[in-house]
């Protein structure tokens, strides 16, 4: 069996300057935003938000100048986020397309595609969607259908997304497509696509969650006309170039950090004389600084230009697990005792009903154990 190493990593006293200040920032941007909607976290979207913090020079903070960003450390970006998690900030508008859009347009398409489109994200102004699953393509996304046909004027897309996150909202999506046939190769003749979301024939219809929210949505393509330019990367390449981007998705702190709201809610109503309490918030505590090393571990194979697939995976694995077990522990140890309507009380009803997604999206329980599996060496 192979190790799976993740190195500790430590924050330098730059890192936790910018810390301070990346507080003060919050502490006043988000003076007017009651517990009920930072217990969104990072689906809770504000495009006025987006914007303030791109003007702070947060948004794409470690991207060239060229493309609108700061040329700051990666470890620097993780401190930004974290603060952001940990406050329930409104990031969603711009949280796909700084997580992973930008980084494949940098790194597909440096001459054409990003100089155009990256600069608009860095300043908090532009907003991707993921155009990966489909109504029968979910953990086997080489199974899509959705496919391109090359004409004279360009590609032209048919078929569906689902589970979109955001498509309403998005500027742009990144579609993933079937340009050749599969073969013997299951994951051969898929390409992605930049894909403008006032094209005509595109059409975005709202799906509520469960928690009774419009956050992901279904997307039509009838005859949707992309200009060539818009192949992102290599025509075929689609299926090594999204492996690519997934480790992006599932390599952030957001995937341990969705809940804070309930578990400082948690705090706030516990009694300091009350032992069982203390020992179960005393145990999440430790298991979310087990998961935060981890986490800056990840970040730091970030900054040292290392793939962090498998390791990301574990964190996003055992994170949703830590993340999905707070609910019952919240409802055992003051379901009672919350007052109706109390920040509490809301808290625990929404993180209820949001975390069973959490073992979904970027990638399901099953599909992260099947990559720490083969990166052990036992499959
Ligand atoms: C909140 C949320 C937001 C999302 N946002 C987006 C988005 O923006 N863009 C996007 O493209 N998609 C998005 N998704 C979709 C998400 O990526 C898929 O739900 C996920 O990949 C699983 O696919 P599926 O739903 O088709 O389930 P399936 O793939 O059908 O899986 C069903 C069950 O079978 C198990 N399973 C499947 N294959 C295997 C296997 N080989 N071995 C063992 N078990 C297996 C799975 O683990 C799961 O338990 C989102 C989902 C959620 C919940």
């Amino acid at each position: 069996m192979q190790a799976l190493r993740i190195d500790p990593c430590t924050l330098s006293p730059e890192c936790e300057a910018l810390r301070a200040e990346v507080r003060a920032f919050l502490a006043e941007a988000m003076a007017d935003v009651p517990p009920q909607k930072r217990v969104r976290s990072w689906a809770g979207a504000s495009p006025a938000f987006s914007r303030k913090l791109g003007a702070r020079g947060w948004i794409g903070m470690t991207w060239p100048t060229r493309y609108g960003g700061r040329e700051r450390s990666a470890l620097e970006r993780y401190v930004v986020m974290e603060e952001l998690l940990a406050a329930g900030a409104p990031v969603a508008a711009h949280w796909i397309a700084e997580r992973q859009s930008a980084l494949l347009l940098m790194r597909l398409s440096p001459e054409v595609l990003a100089p155009r489109i990256v600069p608009g994200i860095a300043r908090g102004e532009t907003y991707f969607c993921i155009g990966m699953s489909e109504p029968d393509s979910g953990s086997d996304l080489a199974s899509v259908r959705t496919r391109a046909v090359r004409t004279d004027a360009g590609w032209v897309i048919n078929g569906r997304k689902v589970w979109t996150s955001g498509a309403h909202r998005a500027h742009y999506m990144i579609a993933l497509v079937r340009t050749g046939t599969a073969g013997e190769q299951r994951h051969a003749g898929l390409s992605q696509f930049l894909v403008d979301m006032k094209t005509p024939g595109l059409t975005v219809r709202p799906i509520v969650n469960q928690v009774g929210e419009h956050d992901f949505n279904e997307v039509t393509f009838d005859d949707v006309l992309v200009p060539h330019d818009c192949l992102v990367g290599t025509e075929g390449e689609g299926w090594s170039q999204v492996s690519a981007e997934l480790a992006f998705e599932r390599s952030g702190p957001e995937r341990y950090l969705s809940s804070t709201e309930l578990l400082l809610q948690m705090i706030d109503a516990a009694d300091p004389a009350d032992a069982r309490q203390a020992v179960a918030i005393g145990r999440i505590s430790a298991n979310y600084a087990a998961l935060r090393q981890m986490s800056l571990g990840v970040s730091g194979m970030l900054a040292r230009g290392e793939n962090p697939a498998q390791a990301a995976a574990l964190v996003k694995d055992q994170g949703a697990l830590v993340e999905q077990a707070m609910p019952d522990i919240a409802h055992d140890l003051f379901g009672g005792a919350a007052a109706p309507g109390s920040a509490l009380a809301h808290a625990l009803a929404y993180t209820t009903l949001a975390v069973p997604s959490f073992s979904l999206r970027g990638g399901t329980r099953e599909i992260l154990r099947g990559i720490i599996a083969r990166g052990l060496g036992l499959r």
